[in-house]
């Protein structure tokens, strides 16, 4: 591709793009393709001549448009948002273009430094404590991961990474039923054990047992096992329930256990003033993650994470042959250091556009229309006579179910999943499921970046009137 026909492509492209932002409420939300049906329309081998962006992008409208979920609809309820906005979309091409490779500071100084400031900005925003520092990582996933590798290394004297786990006491980790599978995932990378995650139960409001917690932490020490981390999450992916921080922190803090707290989706209503009651006992926080790219309008993969004593992250993770050494080295901050990958993008370019261009009172106001539309939707739900609540609506989640009177629940559990799979199939709305205490439990996240009341009205009248013909 000529430099020429680069920029009428690109020209052609963002036109496209500008199209789609304005149209994709029109798309069926949930992609409607069988198994199989784009793989099938691929060539089975390479080209081996070049071929024109012409018929390379009308097989991008024709084939893969088809197969797309619709992430940026306003029509899109289910899982979490995934959101993106203009600014990010122009930060990601600028950072495609420059493809830095931002491993360590010498290898694009301003991406290191941008992200120092952002990630401070970020820290202050959401009302950490100003000893935490930053460090922007691809997903909540891995932060956690980095969490219980720090923990685990602190707990034993950072001798498991030079010495294995040889002679190593049974490390235990903590968690509630709630909490993300992600947790489970870091547990068993970690080399721990999955046997040794403590699954601790939850209360009525489906939020971490204090009690429960503390009860199994002194068995565990009486059975001779070493507790080294808790999690607790503010907003759980099921029910956005929230677990009592400061209980679990002074557990954490009697017991001389790692503090790790997973705000992937909640943590943007930190931004919220009415939110900041879920930090409370935020002073025993060793280390936290929330997701920009989930509700902060920031696209794929941008996660935040803070952790109280760097450190010991750094110690985690140093490696340092000859080949990265440089003269700065002490004096900067080398993000390779702080996380699991060498190679780094330039993450940091895309929060920046987009803190900027909504500024706080821009991010604040819309995070608060999608907390409002939430409440306002659970209210217009319990004053139905045949829908449910299911969980306390406490940030941008709402549970429910469709109980037209039945008694038997494996009868409404099969009614709330056709009714599940009739909503996606009709391509007007998306929603997920959860179980909640075996039953089956619709889940709506009203937090799309565009998502109006107007949306959540017309998607409620679908799904009452599609219930009410199931019957
Ligand atoms: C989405 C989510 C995760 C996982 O986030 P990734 O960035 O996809 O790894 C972890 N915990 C909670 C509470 C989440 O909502």
């Amino acid at each position: 591709m000529t430099p020429e026909e680069f920029k009428k492509n690109a020209h052609e492209l963002v036109e496209w793009i500008a199209r789609y932002m304005e149209d994709v409420e029109n798309y069926p939300v949930k992609s409607q393709v069988k198994p199989g049906e784009i793989f099938k329309k691929i060539p089975d081998s390479a080209p081996s001549q070049p071929e024109s962006f012409q018929q390379l992008f009308k097989d991008f409208e024709e084939i893969i448009m088809p197969g797309i979920s619709h992430w940026q609809s306003p029509n899109f309820y289910a899982y979490f948002p995934a959101n993106t906005s203009p600014p990010s979309v122009l930060a990601e091409m600028l950072t495609s273009a420059l493809a830095a490779q931002c491993m360590i500071w010498e290898t694009s100084p301003a991406a290191a430094e941008l992200e120092e400031k952002v990630m401070n900005w970020l820290r202050d925003l959401i009302g950490l404590p100003s000893y935490f520092e930053g460090v922007i990582q691809d997903s909540a996933s891995t932060a956690t991961l980095a969490a219980i590798l720090t923990a685990r290394e602190r707990t034993t004297g950072f001798r498991i990474n030079d010495e294995g786990f040889a002679d190593s006491p049974v490390i235990r980790i903590y968690c509630s039923e709630q909490t993300h599978s992600s947790v489970e995932k870091a547990v068993k990378i970690a080399g721990i054990g999955k046997k040794n995650l403590v699954k601790v139960a939850v209360r009525d409001d489906y939020s971490l047992d204090p009690v429960k917690l503390k009860e199994a932490i002194i068995s565990d020490i009486q059975k001779g096992f070493k507790p080294c981390c808790a999690i607790a999450s503010l907003g759980t992916t099921g029910t956005t329930s929230i677990d009592p921080l400061k209980a679990v922190g002074e557990i954490c803090s009697e017991f001389k256990i790692w503090l790790h707290v997973d705000a992937a989706l909640g943590g943007t209503a930190l931004l919220l003033p009415e939110f900041q009651w879920m930090l409370d006992g935020k002073e025993y926080i060793d280390s936290f993650v929330f997701n920009p790219h989930k509700w902060m309008f920031t696209n794929f993969d941008c996660t935040a994470y803070f952790i109280r004593d760097a450190a010991s992250l750094i110690r985690t993770f140093e490696i340092l042959p000859e080949y990265l050494k440089t003269r700065t080295r002490g004096n900067v901050n080398d993000y390779r250091d702080w996380g699991i990958p060498l190679g780094r993008r330039f993450r940091a370019l895309k929060l920046w556009f987009v803190i900027r261009s909504y500024g706080v009172s821009g991010l604040q106001e819309k995070i608060r229309q999608h907390v409002q539309i939430a409440k306002n939707l659970a209210e217009t739900i319990s004053g139905e006579p045949d829908f449910e609540i299911l969980a306390p609506v406490t940030i941008n989640t709402v549970c429910f179910r469709y109980n037209p009177g039945t008694d038997n629940e494996d009868t409404l559990n099969r009614l709330n999943e056709r009714l599940n799979h009739e909503l996606n199939d009709s391509g007007k709305i998306y929603i997920s499921h959860t179980v909640l205490r075996k039953k089956y439990t619709l889940r709506m996240v009203t937090a799309q970046t565009n998502v109006t009341q107007e949306h959540a009205d017309k998607a409620w009248d679908l799904i009452r009137s599609t219930a009410r013909k199931l019957r």
